[in-house]
C-alpha cells in the first residue's frame, strides 16, 4: 500500500503577514482540516512551536491560545501534530505591530548541539522543549499522543548527524524534511538532496548520513521523504503543463488575495532573475498542494506506484502545504486530489497519518 501524509507546515509567513494571525494560519488551517475529514483524509500539522514560545515570552497570549486550540481541536478530530522548528523565532523582536526576524538563527543548527552560556537554548534543549510541549498539551485528549516526526525549518536537515542524533535521543524517529532532487543554497538555506536513496522510505543511521541506507536499530530515523518529481525527461513539460493548468483556473475561478511574504534573501535582482530560471529548469516538483494541479499530483504518485512495489509493501510518503499560502483554487485541487485517490486507486493508496506508520 501506498500510505500518504497530507502534511501542512503550521507556520505563519516569515517576512510580511498582512493580515492577523487568526486570519494568515489559523482560520485557512481549521478549512484545510475539515475538507480534509470530508474527504476520508486527515492533516499532519507540523506546528511551529517556538512561534507559540516567543509570542507568550513577549507577552502576547491570543495567537498562542488560538494555536493551542487549533491543536487541540486537530487532535480531537482525528488529524495529528508533529514537531517543525523555526529556530529564528527566538531572538526575533517585535515593534510597532511588526516583526523584525533574525535570519542568523534561521537554521537549528545555528543554535549550535553543546550547552550555551548566552541564555539561548541549544538545538537540542530546544527540540526537547517543543516535544515536551507537544505531549503535555495533547496527551489530555489522546493519552496515546506521542510526538514522534520532525521537519526542519526550511528543509534545512544538513549537516545531519548532531540533529538527527539529538531528535533520536528525544524518542523521535521519523524525519520528513528530505525531498529527493532539491538542491538550495542560499544566503540561509543550504541543502543538496540530489544524491540520496531512490526510496520513499530508509533508515538512516546519523553517523553515516542521509546518503546510507541503514538497518532498522537504535538511535536510527526513518525518513518519510516529501514526494518529488525529478531529473525524469519531461519535468520542465510537467512544470509548463501546471502552469497552464494553473493559470485557466485562476482566470475561470478567480485569484485568491495573498496573506504575506515570505522573507528575501537575495544578493540583487539579476541574481533572483538567474535563480529563478535556473531554479524553474532544474528543481524538482514537489508534491505539494501549495501550487500544483490536481492532475499533476496525481502523476507523481502514479510514478510512485510505477516504481516501488506498493501492492506487496506498506510505504510512506508526505504531501507537503503551508496553510497561510493556501488559496480557494489550491483547496480545490487537493479535495480533488483525494476524490481521486479515493476512487480510482482505491486500495493501493490511503491516507493516514503519522500514529499508523509501522515500519
Ligand atoms: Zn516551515
Amino acid at each position: 500500500m501506498l500510505n500518504i501524509c497530507i502534511t501542512a507546515d503550521h507556520e505563519l509567513f516569515f517576512g510580511q503577514n498582512y493580515g492577523t494571525e487568526e486570519e494568515v494560519l489559523l482560520e485557512p488551517t481549521y478549512r484545510l482540516m475539515d475538507m480534509l475529514a470530508e474527504n476520508g483524509a486527515s492533516l499532519v500539522l507540523m506546528s511551529d512551536v517556538l512561534s507559540i514560545f516567543r509570542y507568550r515570552e513577549l507577552g502576547m497570549h491570543e495567537f498562542p491560545d488560538g494555536m493551542e486550540e487549533q491543536l487541540l481541536y486537530a487532535i480531537k478530530n482525528g488529524h495529528d501534530v508533529q514537531l517543525h522548528i523555526h529556530s529564528h523565532w527566538l531572538t526575533s523582536t517585535y515593534r510597532q505591530g511588526t516583526w523584525n526576524f533574525d535570519y542568523t538563527k534561521y537554521r537549528i543548527h545555528d543554535l549550535g548541539f553543546e550547552e550555551r552560556d548566552d541564555g539561548i537554548p541549544s538545538a537540542v534543549e530546544i527540540i526537547r522543549k517543543g516535544k515536551n510541549y507537544l505531549e503535555e498539551l495533547l496527551r489530555p485528549a489522546d493519552s496515546s499522543y506521542a510526538c514522534r516526526a520532525f521537519r526542519a525549518g526550511g528543509w534545512n536537515l544538513l549537516p545531519e548527524r548532531e540533529l538527527l542524533k539529538s531528535l533520536a535521543s528525544e524518542g523521535i524517529w521519523i524525519d520528513s524534511s528530505i525531498f529527493r532532487g532539491g538542491r538550495l543554497k542560499t544566503g540561509i538555506h543550504g541543502f543538496d538532496y540530489t544524491k540520496v536513496p531512490k526510496s520513499i522510505n530508509w533508515w538512516i543511521d546519523p553517523d553515516l548520513g542521509i546518503e546510507h541506507e541503514a538497518q532498522k536499530g537504535d538511535g536510527r530515523i526513518l525518513e518519510m521523504v516529501i514526494g518529488s518529481y525529478y531529473g525524469r525527461p519531461g519535468l520542465l513539460a510537467k512544470k509548463i503543463e501546471n502552469s497552464v493548468r494553473g493559470r485557466l483556473r485562476k482566470r475561470r475561478l478567480g485569484e485568491t488575495p495573498q496573506r504575506g511574504t515570505a522573507f528575501s534573501d537575495s544578493k540583487g535582482a539579476f541574481e533572483t532573475f538567474v535563480k529563478r530560471l535556473e531554479n524553474y529548469i532544474f528543481q524538482p516538483i514537489m508534491l505539494t498542494y501549495d501550487g500544483l494541479c490536481k492532475e499533476i499530483m496525481v502523476d507523481i504518485v502514479k510514478q510512485y506506484l510505477k516504481s516501488f512495489d506498493c501492492e506487496n509493501n506498506d510505504y510512506y510518503l508526505s504531501v507537503i502545504g503551508h496553510p497561510k499560502s493556501m488559496s480557494n483554487i489550491g483547496m480545490l485541487e487537493l479535495e480533488g486530489f483525494c476524490r481521486h485517490m479515493n476512487k480510482e486507486y482505491k486500495g493501493m493508496v490511503r491516507f493516514v497519518n503519522t500514529s499508523d506508520i509501522k515500519i
